[in-house]
């Protein structure tokens, strides 16, 4: 399966993809995670990063176009991969549809997770991320076993710094600008996959691997 997830910052992107990356097993990745990784480990590409991520902005195309090409070329891509956060840009949409016509392959699906914004904000200001595996948590509807240890591999969690109120405004009016014309795009390309992100984590994910398997 070859898979791309969008949604609003906050809609769950990351959660859901877990299972449906364990479920067609093919690796989950996140470009995110990836800068953020890269922030941690304070290489050129996570500084550059981090200037754009701390104001709610997107990273330049070319950055996160040349992550992508690098990446997928990996053996483990070779039997699929999901997508999660890529593209985020029609600019990135058109670039990808190229590096994957360059290496002969193409998109099975473009899922779309629709969560209205109090929601969003809802989830985003509870979410909490260990600092080991990235593993997304909810304080409120998704907590750990144990407070503030991830239940996978008991590493401590944090709250991401692009997290909070004000970033997060900025964050959803750069979705609602940049990112929201994929679904048109996606939808003309016969690749739209709509999904309702309001529920439980087991719900939603079912949902969204019934949707696919009648494809
Ligand atoms: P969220 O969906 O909650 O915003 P992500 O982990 O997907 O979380 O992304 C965090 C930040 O990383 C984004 O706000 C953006 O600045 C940057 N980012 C992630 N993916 C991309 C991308 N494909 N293009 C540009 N910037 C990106
Ligand atoms: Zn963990």
């Amino acid at each position: 399966m070859h898979l791309i997830i969008m949604g609003a910052p906050g809609a769950g992107k990351g959660t859901y993809a877990e299972g449906i990356s364990k479920y067609y097993g093919i690796p989950h990745i996140s470009t995110g995670e990836i800068f953020r990784d890269a922030i941690s480990k304070e290489t050129p590409m996570g500084i550059l990063a981090k200037m754009y991520i701390d104001k709610g902005q997107l990273v330049p195309d070319d950055v996160a176009n040349a992550i992508v090409e690098e990446r997928i070329k990996q053996e483990d891509c070779q039997k699929g991969f999901l997508f999660d956060g890529f593209p985020r840009t029609l600019n990135q949409a058109i670039e990808f549809e190229k590096v994957l016509e360059k290496i002969g392959k193409q998109l099975d699906a473009a899922i779309n997770i629709d969560v209205p914004e109090e929601v969003i904000i809802e989830r985003i200001v509870h979410r909490r991320i260990c600092t080991k595996c990235g593993k997304s948590f909810n304080v409120v509807t998704l907590p750990p076993k144990q407070e503030n240890i991830c239940d996978d591999c008991g590493a401590e969690l944090y709250q991401r710094d692009d997290d909070n109120y004000e970033t997060i405004r900025k964050r959803l009016d750069v979705y609602y600008d940049l990112t929201m014309p994929l679904i048109d795009f996606y939808k003309s390309l016969n690749k739209l996959v709509n999904i309702d992100g309001v529920g439980k984590k087991e719900e939603v994910t079912k949902l969204i691997i019934d949707s696919l398997e009648a494809l």
